[in-house]
């Protein structure tokens, strides 16, 4: 299901800055076409079918003159690239004339988009097909501004409650460490004591390490998965990025002069966000043939959470590949054996045996062949393997949170190693009050003295 948000509109250049035949201007939201009418001499555009390109003139509504003469596509909600109307605007190029006609829409309406903003757009009202994709719009969501408080409440909800459980945890066993330490005349209280401490110590602690894990994929959700995809030139990466896009004109350009660096890109792969790292570098192959280096790649490589690394199956593998394999070799990466429509020449013992069985695929993007495992095991190794949590619906995404884990896990090592040394019990009980504190600080719950009235209140024994 698409769900669409509520944002202003946005305009922006979408063809690259410099000479080009023609240059195209897009617009996207609510007022698209309002903007437009106001700016365009030729049919009414309002009253035009969907998805069709009309020719006209670009004026001045100011003092009717006109600018350019141009082709409008029309193309209204929801079957558009970011979901929404869309209008661009084909007009003869030349900076000058691009930038008189994006000055116009500016002033009758719409607001520059930043960077990226219509592939963002394209995400956010996006079609979806995970469960957790909830709350990956929700986050995503709020980083361009909306329900962040939704959001945290959410996830925060169920991380209260699952904290309590601990501290509750850290209670019972700390009022038996009370009860023992009154009651010094039971037998081997002292040992009974320190192995309830110890168990208790080293449960809970997993139980925080697993949380842990999750801020991890909390932190993706929030900023995106910063996925490069690497290979030699011509294996097939800009045909692999663009099913992944599934539309081929995904890239967002900025207005000429800010430094095509800073785009960024987005991609909902069946949920997970991929922040694409460095695509310029790959587009730019199409109409400059331009290499991307070793040295680029490892660039990309180490900025990035996933590599795609493609190669080409119809070839054997060069040294160029082995490079790149070994570059890799400490990311969490996906191998694409792309060309398999060809006959095959890459020796498969090999791979195997440089790369493992393991997340391997094989495609043909010129079929559109493999394509689909291929997001399947995007979505897999996010969902499914290392930054997933066994308890998928709390999720660590703040840092401070994720700060007091760590003082919380800290005392629990405190609390297992004063164990380990022999140290009474009844001071490395004070760690295990530590932990109780630091986890008290996330919910909210911690202060002074909160510690002896419950356990006043829930265990004083009639004393
Ligand atoms: P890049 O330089 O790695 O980005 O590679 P491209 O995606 O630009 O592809 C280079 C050339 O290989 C183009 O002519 C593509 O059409 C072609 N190509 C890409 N994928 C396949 C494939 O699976 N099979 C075949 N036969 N050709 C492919
Ligand atoms: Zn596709």
């Amino acid at each position: 299901m698409a769900t669409t948000t509520d944002f202003d509109t946005i305009a922006a250049i979408s063809t690259p800055p410099g000479e080009g035949g023609i240059s195209i201007i897009r617009i996207s939201g609510e007022d698209a076409l309002k903007v437009i009418s106001k700016l365009y001499r030729g049919k009414d555009l309002s009253k035009v079918a969907s998805h069709t390109i009309n020719y006209g003139h670009i004026m001045d509504p100011e003092n009717k003159e006109d600018i350019d003469e141009v082709m409008v596509s029309v193309m209204l909600a929801p079957k558009t690239y970011t979901c929404e109307d869309v209008i661009e605007i084909n007009c003869h190029g030349g900076i000058v004339a691009t930038n008189t006609i994006l000055q116009l829409v500016l002033s009758y309406g719409a607001r520059m988009a930043e960077p990226g903003e219509f592939t963002k757009r394209a995400f956010l009202n996006g079609r979806i097909d995970l469960s957790q994709s909830e709350a990956v719009m929700d986050i995503i969501d709020a980083k361009t501004n909306r329900s962040m408080k939704a959001a945290e409440g959410q996830l925060d909800g169920n991380l209260s409650r699952l904290i309590r459980t601990l501290r509750q945890q850290i209670l019972d066993v700390l009022a038996n460490v009370e009860v023992n330490i009154d009651y010094p005349e039971y037998d081997d209280a002292e040992v009974v004591t320190s192995n309830l401490l110890m168990k208790n110590a080293k449960d809970i602690k997993e139980k925080i390490i697993k949380l842990l894990k999750t801020s991890k994929q909390g932190q993706v959700l929030r900023d995106g998965l910063a996925t490069s995809i690497v290979g030699r030139p011509n294996v097939g990466k800009s045909s692999i990025l663009n099913h992944l896009l599934h539309q081929d004109k995904a890239i967002v350009t900025d207005v000429p002069g800010t430094t095509r660096d800073v785009l960024e890109e987005y991609v909902n792969v069946r949920g997970v966000p991929l922040k694409l790292v460095d695509t310029a570098g790959i587009r730019k192959t199409e109409d400059k043939v331009e290499k991307i280096g070793v040295d680029r790649s490892r660039k990309a490589i180490q900025s990035s959470d996933l590599v795609l690394l493609v190669l080409n199956s119809s070839e054997v593998l060069s040294d160029e590949d082995k490079k790149l394999i070994e570059l890799t070799d400490d990311s969490k990466r996906i191998v694409i054996l792309n060309k398999t429509d060809l006959p095959q020449k890459i020796n498969i013992d090999e791979i195997n045996q440089l790369i493992g069985e393991e997340n391997v695929i094989t495609t043909s993007a010129i079929k559109d062949d493999g394509t689909e495992p291929l997001e399947e095991m995007i979505a897999h190794l996010f969902f499914n393997e290392g930054i997933q949590s066994s308890q998928a619906d709390v999720m660590v995404t703040n840092a401070r949170h994720v700060s007091l884990l760590h003082k919380a896990k800290e005392s629990l090592n405190n609390v297992i190693s004063g164990l380990d040394d022999g140290m009474p019990v009844d001071l490395v009980q004070m760690d295990m009050r530590d932990c109780w504190e630091s986890l008290g600080e996330i919910t909210g719950d911690s202060y002074n003295g909160e510690l002896l009235d419950q356990l006043f209140s829930q265990f004083c024994l009639g004393k």
